[in-house]
């Protein structure tokens, strides 16, 4: 297997201090919960997280969702919140947005909560491959259909652990 850089650690650190300002800015430095989508999302989350001066709360979901002939679009929760976000400013932050189907359903679900606000932050955006009506108020960075690995995505659960992101060749 071939792997090829197509976004250094370099870049995505960087990235994550402008996003970070961006976001202490949108939100006037009013306090975040995080929601953070594993497994994908968590090497992105903390790093974004310790970038922000604001208070961050963080909480973690777990989903998956049905695909075939089970009720398409419905969500599998494997870990579901654990605080309230009635009135919270809810920040979903995920690794990386491809048909849009997982956060489609996510939001809904999440906006019967009754939250505050709720916005969703993703380390990569594939607009091309877009099959449901959603879009993230903040990516780090748009990337060709390509399948990528690093920095928390995954090929067979292996490779989050790299400090950059690839795609396989
Ligand atoms: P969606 O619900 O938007 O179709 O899918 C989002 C999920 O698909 C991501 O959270 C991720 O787990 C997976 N995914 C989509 N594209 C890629 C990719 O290029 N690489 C990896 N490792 N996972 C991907």
């Amino acid at each position: 297997m071939q792997i090829k850089t197509l976004i250094s650690q370099e870049e995505i650190q960087e990235r994550i201090k402008e996003l970070a300002r961006q976001i202490e800015k949108d939100y006037n430095s009013e306090e975040i919960v995080m929601i953070v989508i594993l497994n994908g999302a968590a090497f992105f989350a903390m790093d974004l997280a310790k970038n922000i001066t604001s208070s961050v709360l963080v909480d973690f979901m777990k989903i998956s969702s049905y695909s075939g002939t089970q009720s398409t679009g419905n969500l599998k929760m494997k870990l579901d919140l654990s605080q309230d976000i009635l009135d919270k400013n809810v920040l979903i932050v995920e690794d990386i947005v491809d048909t849009g189907r997982t956060l489609y359903y996510l939001k809904d679900y999440l906006l019967s909560k009754n939250p505050k606000s709720l916005k969703i932050c993703t380390l990569l955006n594939k607009e091309e491959r877009r099959e449901f009506d959603i879009s993230a108020d903040y990516v780090a960075f748009d990337i060709p259909n390509k399948f990528v690995i690093g920095y928390g995505l995954d090929y067979d659960e292996k490779y989050r652990n790299l400090p950059y992101i690839a795609y396989v060749e």
